[in-house]
């Protein structure tokens, strides 16, 4: 029956995998325009510690596909990455992150603040990702501790002796480094204490159920356990209510990040946020 089918299968084709295909070609096609007309950009949502006071912010690329088509990075980041057009996008977001560090840094009460970006895997993979950074920090004059790059473990399993030298050679000049959705992977204590990291990060998975799940509190509990023994700040995402705040500052928890402070807004909203603060 299949033989049969033979040449001619591409009929039998099911419509709507044909009808996928082609979308995902415009998409692509549409990703390159989106480059290079510059539509991308960035929303910051802040990061507080246990007073409240608002510490940084992590930015979270968006998509302006058309006026009134705001895309989320579930919609093209996965594209973008089996085509390579993160590079470009990837190298946008650090440049545009620099620059808002140095509108931070001649501003008083800004200078403190740091600004964490996430980093694709193929991004951190190039050979250039070292120089690519430190090239942006050099040029927009920036101090480099005011960056946090957000990787995540299944990133830097492939080749660690390689990963620990590019995270050691920008932690040289004072970037940090933060481990993004932490406890979702197979990172064992013995391979983290090698990784220069600054930062864990508490998947929002495990907040989410805090107050109803008990393993997801002797998860996180065994997150920040881990993270004080390797000397590492600790920092929980997907915040949303009051009770999960508490429960992780009764465990130990002391940076937060979540909609119960702020959803990702663009840069004039999180500056309106920060003279409230
Ligand atoms: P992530 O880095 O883990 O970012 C956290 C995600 O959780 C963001 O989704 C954020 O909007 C969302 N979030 C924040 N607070 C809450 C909350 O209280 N509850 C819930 N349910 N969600 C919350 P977003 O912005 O859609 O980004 C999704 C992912 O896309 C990010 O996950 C990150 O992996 C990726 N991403 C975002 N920006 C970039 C970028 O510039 N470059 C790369 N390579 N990836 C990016
Ligand atoms: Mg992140
Ligand atoms: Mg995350
Ligand atoms: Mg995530």
């Amino acid at each position: 029956q299949a033989k049969k089918a033979g040449r001619n299968s591409i009929r039998c084709f099911d419509p709507r995998m044909q009808e996928s295909i082609n979308n995902r070609v415009a998409l692509e096609a549409d990703l390159q325009h989106a480059i290079d007309t510059g539509q991308f950009i960035l929303h910051y949502q802040s990061q507080l510690d246990h007073c409240g006071n608002i510490i940084g912010a992590e930015a979270l690329i968006r998509w302006q596909r058309a006026p009134q088509r705001l895309l989320l990075p579930s919609e093209f980041i996965e594209l973008a990455e089996e085509t390579g057009l993160i590079l470009p996008i990837g190298q946008w977001v650090i440049d545009t992150a620099c620059r808002v560090i140095m509108s931070w840094q001649h501003c008083e009460s800004k200078k403190h603040l740091v600004l964490s970006v996430n980093v694709s895997a193929k991004q951190f993979q190039q050979t250039e990702f070292v120089s690519a950074v430190k090239a942006a920090v050099k040029k927009h004059g920036i101090d480099p501790e005011r960056l946090k790059l957000e990787l995540t473990e299944s990133m830097l399993l492939s080749d660690i002796d390689e990963t620990i030298a590019k995270m050691k050679a920008l932690r040289e000049i004072g970037v940090r480094f933060s481990l993004d959705d932490f406890g979702t992977g197979f990172s064992s204590l013995q391979y983290l204490k090698r990784l220069p990291l600054d930062q864990l990060k508490i998947d929002k998975s495990f907040v989410r159920d805090i107050a109803e799940d008990a393993s997801d509190r002797t998860i996180i509990r065994t997150i920040i356990a881990m993270a004080h023994t390797l000397k590492l700040d600790v920092i929980a995402e997907g915040v949303e209510t009051e009770m999960q705040r508490q429960l992780l500052i009764d465990y130990g928890c002391n940076h937060f990040q979540g909609y119960l402070f702020s959803k990702p807004q663009p840069i004039e909203q999180f500056d309106a946020q920060l003279q409230k603060n």
